[in-house]
């Protein structure tokens, strides 16, 4: 079975990008990651894995449908605390402790595995580890919610304001109240919403004046 779902990756830090596989949290046909390879495909076009890595997690996978299954139920777990912490801090909620938990424990699996390599100018963080190990794409991602919680940056994750969308995203505008995870979608139908109840029929012209 392979998966030929497109993820987003514009999010601004890789954890948000894998929360954002489910678009919209009211819809469920929205959710975008519905099986293993498509975990793995996500994977790949994060360039988490190369084609050779991806094959091979897809023929572990094959070797074990127990344990790719719970692996799927894993990423799920900590897509869905990773949307649950940041969608909390983005309404200036504190954390769910039980979705903090979900992270520590994947956190404490994954970062033994983290390596100084050659690299860049001098040296670079790589994952160690059996390259057929299933669950290695959630690493990166538990390393990266990790990141962004203990950076100051914290508080500029922002949920889209679209009542049909529930993408995260980093707000690196000026201001800081960036509205829309993308102005090409959502910001543009909020628009087109905008300029619809002003143009209405029935409105005059004094109520053109208030927008
Ligand atoms: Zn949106």
């Amino acid at each position: 079975m392979t998966s030929t779902t497109t993820f987003a990756f514009s999010a601004g830090a890789l954890c948000l990008d894998f929360a954002n596989t489910w678009g919209n949290r009211g819809d469920p046909c929205a959710d975008r990651l519905g099986s293993y390879p498509d975990l793995v495909n996500w994977a790949c076009q994060g360039d988490l894995i190369d084609d050779r890595g991806a094959l091979r997690l897809e023929r572990a996978a094959g070797k074990s449908s127990r344990a790719t299954g719970r692996v799927f139920d894993q990423a799920v777990a900590l897509r869905e605390a990773v949307y649950g912490v940041f969608s909390a801090l983005a309404r200036g909620d504190d954390p769910d402790p039980a979705a903090i938990d979900v992270l520590n424990r994947l956190l404490a699996s994954a970062l033994p595995r983290l390596r100084l390599a050659p690299g860049g100018a001098c040296c670079r963080w790589q994952w160690s580890g059996p390259e057929d190990s299933l669950d290695r794409m959630l690493w990166p991602v538990a390393r990266s919610a990790a990141d962004l919680l203990t950076s100051e940056l914290v508080g500029r994750v922002r949920e889209c304001a679209s009542p049909s969308c529930s993408w995260l995203f980093l707000d690196r505008s000026r201001n800081g109240r960036r509205k829309w995870c993308d102005m090409a979608t959502c910001g543009n139908r909020a628009k087109a919403r905008r300029y619809y109840r002003r143009h209405r029929p029935g409105r005059g012209v004094e109520a053109e004046a208030d927008g």
